[in-house]
């Protein structure tokens, strides 16, 4: 059996072998993907064949990638008031967001406070489109040019929202919709034109890249910032100035590439094992709580809980274990705060302080799957005698 079971992919994946090669392959290079010489048109190559395959991840031409050095920066390019549509100009006055966004998109990128709106979502972490209706109506939104953003599927529970619709609401109040897709890419499909997304948010490391890169990709270059996020040297079209990460960039092409080539299989794997995980935990325990359960989930995530369970204890146990898995957003552990995304589901807060997140992927065994269910019948076990992981 292996050492340790990892059930933490939402947090981040491990590298593709393609990924490895592309990125050591590029290690060799010298060129300044800017320089006009062989050695900086080689760099230059490089980026440019991933920027194609990122792209094709989502159905996108190349030209509307920008390669950013985050998930996280993506997401503060495209929450700006200054994206122009055509020849419409204006700045944008109004950001609504869904309730349950990644802290990058909760900030609110470059809008004001005041100018940010919170949409609520239903008990099974779904965006309620009715609330975005209303928001959009009103005669201020609907005067502000509003700009959308609605993740596609959420990182704790795994809950995948009403993109499509809510875009059809979004353009029909003249608006436009940002969807960060960090979760969703690599696990469902994610087409940028069948979504009827405006800016969609991707990130290497979730899809077997490296960490520290990630593209905003626009659905036309009709879609066009005034304000750059970070100036000087004028790369990636003057919207991102930066000497590029020729090897991250080159891994993110190859594991865009490799996502593409297996989302189907990789998908049924996934979501074959998660389906065992989750019999196992409702046969091990049947009072424990699966959240957004009646919602269509990425094949990936459960989101549980086990009344009186105290989660960072468990997460420890589980780590005694071998078994990685995380509470909560794993992009902030470290800090213990209670989930935004189950507040906003109006789950009670000591349901809420139990929530283990155990997230799978494409190398993940059946074996992986029983080291989980072993440990857990331990920590159960315990929990029920009074001791080890009561809150
Ligand atoms: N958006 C979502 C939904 C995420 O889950 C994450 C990270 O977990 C991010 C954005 C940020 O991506 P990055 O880690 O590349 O900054």
């Amino acid at each position: 059996m292996a050492e340790r079971a990892y059930f933490d992919w939402n947090a981040t994946a491990p590298l593709r072998q393609a990924a490895r090669e592309a990125m050591q392959a590029a290690f060799s290079l010298v060129g300044n993907p800017s320089s006009v010489h062989a050695e900086g048109r080689a760099a230059r190559n490089l980026i440019e064949h991933a920027r194609e395959h990122v792209g094709l991840l989502v159905g996108a031409r190349p030209a509307e990638v920008t390669f950013t050095a985050s998930g996280t920066e993506a997401n503060a390019l495209a929450l700006s008031p200054a994206i122009e549509t055509g020849v419409e100009k204006k700045p944008r006055g109004r950001l609504f967001i869904s309730a349950i966004e990644h802290p990058s998109v909760h900030a609110g990128g470059r809008f004001p406070r005041e100018a940010i709106g919170y949409l609520p979502v239903d008990a099974d972490g779904r965006v309620k489109l009715g609330a975005l209706a209303d928001a959009l109506a009103h005669p201020s939104a609907a005067a502000s040019r509003p700009l959308v953003s609605i993740m596609l599927a959420n990182n704790e529970t795994g809950v995948i929202q009403p993109v499509a619709e809510a875009a059809a609401i979004v353009h029909a109040a003249g608006g436009l919709l940002h969807v960060d897709a960090v979760q969703a890419a690599g696990r469902i499909a994610c087409d940028i034109g069948a979504l009827g997304a405006d800016l969609m948010t991707l990130s290497a490391h979730k899809i077997g890249g490296l960490k520290g890169v990630g593209a905003l990709v626009r659905k036309s270059e009709d879609i066009h910032f005034a304000e750059p996020l970070i100036r000087g040297g004028g790369q990636e079209r003057g919207l991102r100035a930066g000497t590029e990460n020729v090897a991250g960039i080159a891994a993110f092409g190859a594991a865009a590439l490799a996502a593409r080539g297996q989302l189907a299989c990789e998908g049924a794997h996934m979501l074959a094992l998660r389906s065992l995980l989750e019999e196992g935990l409702r046969a091990i325990t049947p009072q424990a709580v699966i959240f957004g359960a009646a919602a269509a989930r990425l094949p990936n995530t459960t989101l549980f809980a086990l009344p009186g369970m105290k989660a960072e204890t468990a997460v420890i146990a589980f780590d005694l274990e071998g078994v990685a898995v995380s509470s909560g957003a794993a992009c902030s552990s470290g800090k213990v705060q209670p989930s935004h995304v189950l507040a906003a589901m109006e789950v009670s807060p000591p349901l809420t302080r139990a929530a283990v997140r155990v997230s799978l992927g494409w190398t993940t065994t059946k074996a992986d799957i029983e080291r989980f269910l072993n440990a857990w019948r331990k920590l159960a076990s315990a929990l029920s005698k009074g001791h080890g992981i009561a809150a």
